[in-house]
């Protein structure tokens, strides 16, 4: 017998376990049903694809059974089994990088939900919410030893030559035993866990059995002893190769909790079949909530690949592009080999062709759900501001990741206005502009209250122009390069460019005349400002947008804006340059009018510090001197 220590957060992830998830503890059968049914996916698959399996006699199946004496529940599968090394690996680590970032988010978790468990793909732990010892007895298919993981979750677990009354059904597979703690052993009868699976994983493709023993009474109603039966428990068929017509909206959400390792049902859910020159079936689901790993480079893909109802892979990445990451499903595909080599999939013309009609089908699917919350019920508007606010930004990220698509993708983007509730889209947004109005204005940075009560706002608040609130860090990449937004209605085709208000210049396309006696008169100010700030500003000028506030900020057309270079270098990047701002001042505020008579040149500076501070603050900046500004106000504010 040798024993084994967990891996380190392995031993972290158990102890979360049993100590704190609380909701949701009959997932754990779930996880072991689904890590049975993957077991059985892979061994079908080598019984057609690789010649050293062919001769394998493979009648798939699932079985359970309890023992409420011994307080024991079993999950058995005949699928592809383990060896002793596959126990210390599968069963001793957790090979995902982002394991810290899972550890802690179970932990921060405030309803405790064990449901990340599943979605980060460490199902088996969870059956220690319900066990205190774990036996796993299993043979790897095509190997001639049966191997026995034993622990009690705690810091170590022990593997050993499984004993010879131990022997599994077949010459493969696994048989989980979970020992019960008092309140696991609510699961070891019948109708619960007829119910969960149910609930959970009626629609796996291969057959559960559950074995239980049913008591037997003579004509007269006394016991006589009992019998014991097995009944098949779930339904149980590849439901995406099913007709839509034979199915109903419960049988997809059924799937779809098996699927998506969800105890919610899913938000809205795609099935298609394919029939012509290639033939397919996908389904697609869209969680209600994304999944937690969305912004964690290391995510689960969500999309599996079959090909004739053979699983091939769930480990894919380009199953679907990045940017629709949250979508969960299933592709089938009738014509790719099943020897496909996983490696070269990505090359495989047929899968590109599948995939690039998968995004079409749901981008199309994505805009049904906007055109009928725009005209629809209260639960449509719902729907869709549930799918907004949980992927607007993968999706935005589309904006730049996919081409091909970007005119479908900037009709569901959206965003906050100056004058909207809620969110708005660009097409909505066009819907509303003055008839002269040639620009859809626009502002970017880091916080919405900041963005509200920027001073570059006020004079296209005080003309009644729109300009659209950007305070999500991705639009300053995105919006930037999409540089202008195209609305196809019909033959006709409309174009107007977006611009962003913080920027040197924009000003000038709202119309107003320069006063050019004003301006005159103003001069001699800017270049005293211009002197005393030196080379803290790229330039000092007069602005035509500012109503109330004495001074703001804006950057150069080409500079990335400043939010941007400080964002970046937050992010540690070091090659940003360092880009100055562009003063401009609001020549009617008393602070800047009053310059015009005095040559007091440390006056000047405090002024024209104060200036150029207040502006960087009121754009939520941070000062490179602050005790330099609360000197100079405080100079200011004597009497
Ligand atoms: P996941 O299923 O997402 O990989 P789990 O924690 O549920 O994560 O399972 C860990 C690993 O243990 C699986 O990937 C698989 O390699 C192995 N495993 C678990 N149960 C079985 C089983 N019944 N048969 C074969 N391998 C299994
Ligand atoms: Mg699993």
């Amino acid at each position: 017998m040798a024993q084994h220590q967990f891996q380190t957060e392995v031993s972290r992830l158990l102890h979360l376990i049993i100590h704190s998830l609380y909701s949701n503890r009959e997932i754990f059968l779930r996880e072991l049903v689904s890590n049975a049914s993957d077991a059985l996916d892979k061994l079908k698959y080598l019984t057609v694809a690789d010649e050293g399996y062919k001769s394998i006699i493979f009648e798939p199946r699932i079985d359970l059974s309890f023992n409420r004496d011994a307080k024991t529940l079993t999950v058995e599968d005949n699928g592809i089994g383990m060896n002793e090394a596959d126990l210390i690996e599968s069963l001793g680590t957790i090979a995902r990088s982002g394991t810290r970032l899972f550890l802690e988010k179970l932990q921060d978790d405030v309803k405790r939900d064990s449901n990340l468990i599943g979605q980060f793909g460490v199902g088996f732990y969870s059956a220690f919410m319900a066990a205190d010892k774990i036996e796993v007895i299993s043979r790897k298919a095509g190997e001639g030893e049966t191997w026995k993981w034993v622990s009690d979750g705690k810091e170590n677990f022990e593997i050993e030559a499984a004993g010879p009354g131990e022997a599994l059904k077949d010459s493969q597979g696994s048989r989980v035993i979970l020992h019960l703690t008092d309140e696991g052993l609510e699961y070891a009868n019948r109708w619960s866990i007829e119910d969960i699976i149910k609930r959970y994983s009626n629609h796996v493709a291969f057959p559960i059995y559950l074995t239980y023993d049913e008591k037997e009474y003579d004509d007269k109603g006394k016991e006589k002893g009992s019998v014991t039966k097995t009944d098949r428990i779930n339904s149980g068929t590849a439901l995406w190769r099913r007709a839509k017509s034979e199915l109903k909206e419960e049988d997809y959400h059924e799937f779809y909790k098996q699927l998506g390792h969800d105890t919610d049902e899913p938000l809205h859910y795609i099935h298609t079949k394919a029939e012509g020159t290639l033939e397919y079936s996908t389904l697609f689901y869209i969680p209600k909530k994304a999944p937690f790993d969305m912004y964690n480079v290391d995510y689960k893909p969500g999309v599996k690949l079959y090909v004739k109802r053979v699983f091939i892979t769930d480990d894919d990445k380009e199953l679907i592009p990045t940017w629709l990451r949250f979508v969960r499903g299933i592709i089938d595909s009738e014509d790719l080999p099943l020897n496909v080599s996983r490696e070269i999939l990505q090359q495989n013309k047929i899968l590109i062709n599948i995939k690039n009609a998968s995004v079409k089908k749901l981008l199309a699917e994505f805009k049904t759900l906007a055109d009928t919350a725009a005209s629809g019920s209260d639960a449509a508007k719902e729907k869709w501001e549930t799918f907004i606010s949980q992927y607007n930004r993968p999706l935005k990220e589309g904006l730049y990741q996919d081409f091909a698509n970007r005119e479908l993708i900037q009709e569901l983007i959206r965003f906050k206005s100056s004058t909207q509730e809620g969110r708005t889209g660009f097409s909505e947004y066009a819907a509303r502009m003055k008839s002269d109005q040639k620009y859809i204005y626009y502002i970017t940075g880091g916080d919405e209250k900041t963005l509200r009560a920027s001073p570059l706002l006020e004079a296209y608040t005080a003309k009644g122009i729109e300009v659209l609130i950007m305070d999500d860090e991705i639009d300053d990449i995105v919006i930037p390069s999409l540089g202008r937004y195209q609305k196809q209605s019909g033959d006709t085709s409309q174009e107007w460019e977006l611009k962003a208000i913080n920027r040197s210049g924009a000003d000038e396309e709202l119309g107003d005349k320069p006063d050019k006696t004003a301006e005159k008169e103003i001069q001699p100010v800017i270049e005293k400002i211009k002197k005393a700030l030196g080379d803290r500003v790229k330039e000092v000028k007069l602005s035509r947008r500012l109503q109330d506030s004495p001074s703001c900020i804006v950057a150069d057309a080409n500079d990335p804006s400043i939010q941007m270079a400080q964002l970046l270098k937050a992010m540690g990047q070091t090659e940003v340059p360092d880009t100055k701002p562009i003063l401009e001042v609001n020549g009617e505020h008393p602070l800047v009018a009053g310059l015009k008579h005095t040559e007091d040149e440390e006056r000047i500076a405090d002024v024209a510090g104060v200036l150029l501070d207040q502006a960087l603050l009121v754009e939520g900046l941070k000062l490179k001197d602050p005790a330099d500004f609360v000197k100079r106000l405080n100079r200011l504010l004597a009497p």
